[in-house]
């Protein structure tokens, strides 16, 4: 069984010792896999500077340099993987980013080779804003060939571009519901991945304030119990003390069963 880690929100605003604070006994244990907004235009979030949240500013990457050099020698030691997390991650009033931003196609062309260009790695995977797509933001992701992690990836052949995988795709959903008892309406985390034409898409977990230890090994023995894989997702800017203390039990109650191995999230796709 895969497991990986998935961190977002990572952009001009982050500084080192928060991502060191969450991860600094993590990631030579766990790569983990860095959503990085490379324009980052502030929205109210609390790892923002209040001032930034309505400013408007696009501020890219380049324009903190201590976190650049930070990420890279994470990059050249493996501890972390880089993820395209949107562009500028801001909020529209009629949606998010990657459901109301006019130019998707080009944002996701233009965010991919800055990130791969300024941290010198290769980015393979997309992480929604907000974990929202619309079926122009899943177009657009999908024709640049990067995979999908997703925490509510729809399966609804209505809510996608259409292609001849979605309908086998969509039964193999149903039929997972069908096996582990849910209703159409129950959440669900598939643990395998699904193919497309151009693109994967993965389902991750949410850690997020409130989410218990049981919120967690719950899921992870049912995707044990199918042969699927497993990927927990986070904001380090949410972390406080108890949600760490969660972070770590997790890994170690992992860590404990048989078959586990710890991989960058991208292998998830392999
Ligand atoms: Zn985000």
């Amino acid at each position: 069984m895969k497991v990986a880690i998935r961190d977002d929100d990572t952009s001009y605003f982050t500084t080192p010792e928060a991502l060191e604070r969450v991860y600094g006994d993590v990631w030579d244990r766990v790569p983990v896999c860095l959503a990085v907004v490379p324009f980052a235009i502030g929205y109210e979030q609390r790892g923002i500077p209040r001032a930034h949240w309505h400013s408007g500013e696009s501020f890219a990457l380049d324009r903190n340099p201590a976190l650049v050099a930070f990420l890279c020698d994470l990059i050249a030691s493996g501890r972390v993987t880089i993820a395209l997390h949107g562009y500028t991650h801001q909020d529209y009033p009629d949606g998010y980013e990657f459901q109301a931003a006019p130019d998707l196609p080009d944002r996701v062309r233009n965010g991919r080779a800055y990130l791969e260009q300024l941290l010198g790695c290769r980015v393979s995977l997309f992480v929604p804003p907000h974990n929202a797509l619309s079926k122009c933001g899943l177009a657009a992701v999908a024709s640049a060939g990067l995979n999908i992690l997703g925490s509510f990836l729809s399966f609804r052949p209505s809510m996608r571009p259409w292609e001849w995988r979605t309908g086998p795709n969509w039964w193999t959903i149903q039929q997972y519901r069908r096996a582990t008892g849910r209703t159409r309406r129950d959440p669900l985390v598939y643990p395998h991945v699904l193919r497309y034409a151009d693109h994967a898409e993965f389902g991750c977990h949410s850690l997020i304030p409130g989410t218990t230890l049981d919120a967690l090994t719950g899921p992870f023995e049912e995707a044990g119990r199918f042969g699927g894989n497993f990927c927990l997702a986070t904001h380090y800017w949410e972390v406080d003390a108890a949600l760490k203390h969660v972070l770590d039990a997790f890994l170690d109650f992992a860590s404990r069963q048989p078959h586990v191995r710890f991989v960058r999230a991208e292998e998830l796709f392999a």
